[in-house]
Formats: C-alpha cells, structure tokens, sequence
C-alpha cells in the first residue's frame, strides 16, 4: 500500500507486480536455453479406437531450466510467442520429433503443435520440408496441430499456410476443437483432415448429456466432412466407453498413455511388434 494525496491510501496488487516480473526473469533464462539443451520433447500416445493400437504420438514439449526447474509449456510458450523465441524452439521441436517419428513402425504418425507466428512465418513449408529430408521422415506421417481460436485472426493467410502444407503432403489437425468460435461454414474453410476434440468436452461425458450429444454431433460432422477425430484429455474407463459409443476414431489422455520420453515410445512400439 502506499500513500497519496489527500490521505488516500491505495493498494495496488503485489501479485500482478511478481507475474510480470516472473515473466521478465523466465524471458531472459530463455536466451540460449536451446543452445544449452535445456528442452526435451516426450511423446503420448494417440490410440486407435478401432484396432486398440497406436496411431500417432502428440510431441510435448519440456523446458528444464537450472535456475526455474521444469517451467510449463503453458507458461513459456507465451513468453516465445511475445519474444519471438518460438520460431527457433519450434523449428528444433519439429527436427526432434520427425527425427524420432522416422524410427518407429511406417503406420505410425507424430503430431506436432504449431504456435500460431509460425504459421504466420513466411518459410514455414521449407522449415517444414527440411525437417523431413533430414528426419528421412514421409512427409505423410506429419501432422501439424494448430489450435482452433487463432486462426480467424486473419482467415487468408491461415488458409494459405495450410493449404501449402497440405500441398507437400503433411496432415493438419484443428486442435481444442470446440473451445473457439468455430462456426460449421468454419469448419469447410480451413484444409483439416483431423478435429481434436477438446478436454472439456470429455470431461463432461459422464454426468453431462449434452456433452455426449455436443460429441457425438462434432463425430458425425467431422465424418460427413471427410475428417478423422482424436478426443483427448480421457481419463477414466467412463469416458473410453462413452467415445467407442460414438465411433470417434482415436483417444488420447493418460488413463491410456502419458507423456513419455523417446526410448519409451520406442520400447512400446518394439512391445506391440512382439505381442
Ligand atoms: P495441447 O496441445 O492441448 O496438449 C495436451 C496437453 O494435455 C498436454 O499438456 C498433455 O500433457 C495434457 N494431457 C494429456 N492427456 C491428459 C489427460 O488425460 N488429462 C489432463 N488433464 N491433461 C492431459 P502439456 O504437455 O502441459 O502442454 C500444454 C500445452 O502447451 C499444449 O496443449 C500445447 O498447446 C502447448 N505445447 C506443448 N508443446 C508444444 C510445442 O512443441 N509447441 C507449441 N507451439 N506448443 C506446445
Ligand atoms: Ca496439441
Ligand atoms: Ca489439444
Ligand atoms: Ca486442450
């Protein structure tokens, strides 16, 4: 608190002062952290519905800073989209997981989040492109994920940078669907082959009928559309069986798999081969 005029005494909130001051600190360990090795990725698992095997790996990634320990990808990569950072964190993300992608059986894909200013990046397909000559990964077991609420900020270019990935042939997923302002005319403008249903909506599957039917509506449309579905976020038995109800096609979340590092996927995929 501290006095004004007039006697006044107004309190201002320490709590917001120690935000911007934790995201100042957290920007500047930022600074080099790639170059340092201070990132790793950790793969989940997507499964199936059909067959109970894997479909694809969602690459996540970690930060491990020595000053702040693990930070969340959920606190930094705000910071690398307000510094700019994430251009060449998500370049080095996309390297790594194609890298690793390329090892694993030929039916299985990675799926990689994309931060919206790199889909605004004017060489996003060359970075894009690179990644897979280096990897030796096809370019049809890529997907990239990129969440639903930032694309009508300017519907053109997003339409375009998803157009000229389609064209090499990667795949593209519209992430936490239904959590944006997708309207179903929206939903025909955008080049997707994939809707992830967002967590909120799975969550609410066991005592909420009008998420199963809010589901089972997004599954069906995604179908007529000619797109696949993956609902994420499923943690209990409850949920899997409510999702095979609705023939959504894969699940993710960790009553099935959580994130794990590299040398796991591939032991899990070596498992599956033997049993
Ligand atoms: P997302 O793309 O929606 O990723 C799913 C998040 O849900 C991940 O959190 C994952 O660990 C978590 N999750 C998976 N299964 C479950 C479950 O059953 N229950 C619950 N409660 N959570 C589950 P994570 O790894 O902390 O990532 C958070 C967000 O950070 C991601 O959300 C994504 O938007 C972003 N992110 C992560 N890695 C990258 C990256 O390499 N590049 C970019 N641009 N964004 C990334
Ligand atoms: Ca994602
Ligand atoms: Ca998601
Ligand atoms: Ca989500």
């Amino acid at each position: 608190a501290k006095e004004s005029g007039r006697g006044q005494v107004l309190f201002y909130e320490p709590v917001m002062d120690e935000k911007i001051e934790r995201r100042r600190q957290l920007a500047a360990a930022m600074n080099g952290a790639l170059e340092r090795g201070e990132f790793h990725l950790l793969f989940q698992p997507i499964f199936r519905l059909a067959q109970n095997s894997i479909a694809s790996c969602e690459a996540l990634l970690r930060w491990h800073s020595p000053q702040f320990g693990p930070v969340s990808p959920a606190e930094f990569i705000p910071i690398a989209e307000e510094n700019g950072l994430i251009v060449p964190i998500g370049a080095w993300v996309l390297e790594q997981a194609c890298q690793a992608a390329s090892t694993w059986p030929s039916g299985a894909t990675v799926a990689v989040n994309l931060s919206p200013v790199q889909l605004r990046t004017e060489n996003l397909t060359v970075m894009v492109a690179r990644a897979l000559k280096d990897s030796g990964l096809p370019a049809k077991r890529l997907t990239l994920e990129v969440t639903e609420t930032v694309l009508l900020d300017d519907v053109e270019r997003s339409v375009a940078a998803l157009t000229a990935l389609n064209a090499i042939d990667v795949c593209t997923t519209l992430d936490d669907f239904g959590t944006g302002y997708s309207s179903l005319s929206y939903l025909t403008q955008f080049p997707f082959q994939t809707l992830k249903i967002d967590r909120s909506f799975v969550m609410d599957l066991e005592h909420n009928p009008a998420s199963i039917a809010i589901v089972q509506t997004i599954v069906e449309l995604a179908a007529k559309l000619g797109m696949r579905t993956v609902a994420e976020g499923v943690e209990t038995p409850a949920q899997l069986d409510q999702l095979r109800r609705t023939r959504c096609d894969a699940v993710q979340g960790y009553l099935l798999a959580k994130p794990m590092p590299a040398a796991e996927v591939a032991a899990l995929f070596a498992e599956a081969a033997i049993g």
